[in-house]
């Protein structure tokens, strides 16, 4: 793993990169801040390293990728509308970028991911942050953590026809859930708020997100 500083990777671009998440609506000064702080081009393969500043969503191997920075902006601002949330599940960690903007904004994190080796990396950059405030589990997170929930927010990284039940289950009272729902060429960006009365689900346009999958691998 590299330092960072030099070149493509410097915190000036790491700048730029803000400047144009605010343009494009991004409001929130915290999850700002956390994007500004913390170095995208770790995630990332070397060879691709000098786009890690672009806005754009990037192969991690595995066929899989790392979200696009506004779309993970977007869905952290989502989870923190209504004020700071203490506990979150997140599903799909991925490179573990995702991973690390929430460990900066919410006390306790835990992530699941069902291709391990990709977990085992995510791990190992998530330490060389030190952040520390984040639990790990390799399984199918269309089960959710039924064990430590309820969460006050879930975030799911990749997109289902529907939101899974487990999940719904998993959220608190005044819980909020951010997640892509749809098929793979038609995928809409749902959050729910769950409230004593039950669910409330609102609709926020047009996303693209690689599917949820069955199971977990090795
Ligand atoms: N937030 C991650 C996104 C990675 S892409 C990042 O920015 O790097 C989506 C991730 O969800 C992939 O790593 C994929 O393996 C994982 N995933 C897909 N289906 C899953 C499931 N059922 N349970 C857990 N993780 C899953």
């Amino acid at each position: 793993m590299q330092g960072g500083g030099i070149g493509m990777t410097s915190q000036r671009t790491r700048k730029r990169l803000v400047q144009r998440l605010q343009e494009d609506g991004i409001t929130n000064q915290a999850v700002l801040e956390a994007i500004c702080n913390t170095p995208r081009h770790w995630f990332i393969d070397e060879a691709l390293a000098h786009r890690a500043y672009e806005d754009i969503a990037l192969p991690i191997g595995h066929n899989q990728t790392i979200s696009q920075p506004f779309m993970v902006a977007h869905m952290t601002e989502l989870l923190l509308a209504a004020g700071p949330i203490d506990k979150v599940l997140e599903i799909g960690t991925g490179s573990g970028y995702q991973t690390a903007i929430l460990a900066q904004l919410i006390a306790r994190v835990f992530s699941v991911e069902r291709i391990q080796p990709l977990q085992d990396r995510a791990k190992e950059r998530l330490q060389s942050l030190k952040l520390r405030n984040i639990v790990f589990r390799w399984g199918d997170g269309a089960e959710g953590w039924n064990a430590l929930a309820p969460y006050d927010g879930i975030i799911v990284t990749a997109a289902a026809p529907a939101i899974p039940k487990a999940l719904l289950d998993q959220l608190a009272i005044n819980g909020r859930l951010v997640m892509p729902v749809g098929d793979d060429n038609n995928q809409q960006l749902q959050c729910v708020i769950r409230d004593e009365q039950g669910y409330k689900q609102q609709t926020l346009g047009n996303v693209r997100f690689v599917p949820l999958l069955n199971g977990a691998i090795r």
